[in-house]
């Protein structure tokens, strides 16, 4: 405790100078900086190698933050209420006394925001005078980091700080939802679709294909371990590490098992460290056994698909 208490104070100190570090969230590790400063942000940028076009997601500690830049409506009350703190991202439109940098949004009139649960980063959250942007911590195009060694595996030395957290409980990104008009969903993640539409009983689309420009960031090549890879292959061809859903007697050294008992929630927890590890050891292609489309499921099918057209 008291140790995290002392890097909190470290994390708010780069902060508070515009530079950035990295901060743990319960999806993926964040490339963090002061959301309302455009140094800050332009280094954030500058650091992932991100195009400019493709607009940042802005964390906040709570609402009363939020609604100072942003204008909320019922359908957000509702899946804040339920799903906040927690892997949802909302598209809101901005207020017209917003703070936030225009060039976390692009100098559009809306931006993503999220509310993060991890409790050290809500910790470091509750202490700042702004909200963080913060994009995946990663080069872009590249798969996202889970824990602190993929982040330094990723930047080297060219990051300042990283706020050590442990390991992402979820593993993937947030789910993003746009509610600046038709609800809809931007791109698939941690929480799944099903719950939102508990919540909201009305018709949402799923607007996550690349050709929809509602959302910048969703490239057709992304969160990509560097080497071809293949999906739905019931057997690996030669030199080829593959990957299975759940754990198998027969097996051999080039199989590697995303979980024990077909476990979909695991499999994703396990989905980049595990293309990380099988990069490292030399692999030059990787495929996939077939991965159930359900649950998150649906969500670790539309990152292999991005990371196929490598
Ligand atoms: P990342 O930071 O890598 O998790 O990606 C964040 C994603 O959020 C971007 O790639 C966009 O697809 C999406 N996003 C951010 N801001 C907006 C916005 N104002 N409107 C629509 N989508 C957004
Ligand atoms: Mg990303």
């Amino acid at each position: 405790m008291k140790s995290n208490q002392s890097n909190i104070k470290k994390a708010k100190r780069y902060l508070d100078r515009n530079e950035c570090i990295a901060v743990p969230t319960e999806t993926v590790y964040g490339l963090a900086g002061n959301a309302y400063s455009d140094s800050s942000v332009k280094k954030i940028f500058k650091l992932k190698k991100r195009p400019t076009n493709n607009p940042l997601i802005v964390h906040y500690h709570n609402l009363k933050g939020l609604k100072e830049d942003c204008i909320i409506n019922e359908d957000f009350k509702k899946l804040y209420n339920k799903f906040s703190p927690g892997p949802i991202t909302y598209v809101l439109k901005l207020t017209k006394n917003s703070k936030i940098s225009k060039f976390v949004t692009n100098n559009k009139n809306t931006v993503a925001v999220r509310f993060p649960k991890h409790p050290l980063l809500r910790r470091l959250l509750k202490i700042l005078n702004y909200p963080l942007a913060a994009p995946s911590a990663n080069i872009f195009s590249k798969l996202s980091s889970v824990q602190p060694s993929d982040v330094k595996e990723e930047f080297g030395n060219k990051l300042k700080y990283i706020l050590k957290g442990g390991r992402c409980s979820i593993g993937v990104e947030s789910t993003i939802v746009n509610l600046t008009n038709n609800i809809s969903i931007l791109r698939l993640g941690g929480l799944n679709i099903s719950k939102i539409k508990k919540i909201i009983k009305k018709k949402i689309l799923i607007k996550n294909k690349t050709k929809n420009k509602i959302s910048p960031g969703l490239f057709s090549i992304h969160y990509s371990p560097g080497i071809p890879l293949r999906m739905n292959v019931k057997k690996p061809k030669k030199g080829e590490a593959f990957v299975l859903i759940k754990k198998r007697k027969i097996s051999s050294k080039n199989y590697f098992f995303l979980s024990k008992n077909n476990n979909l929630i695991k499999a994703a927890k396990n989905l980049y460290p595990l293309m990380r590890k099988i990069k490292n050891k030399g692999y030059k292609k990787i495929a996939f056994e077939k991965i159930p489309n359900i649950g998150i499921g649906l969500t670790i099918n539309d990152r292999l698909e991005r990371a196929s057209k490598y």
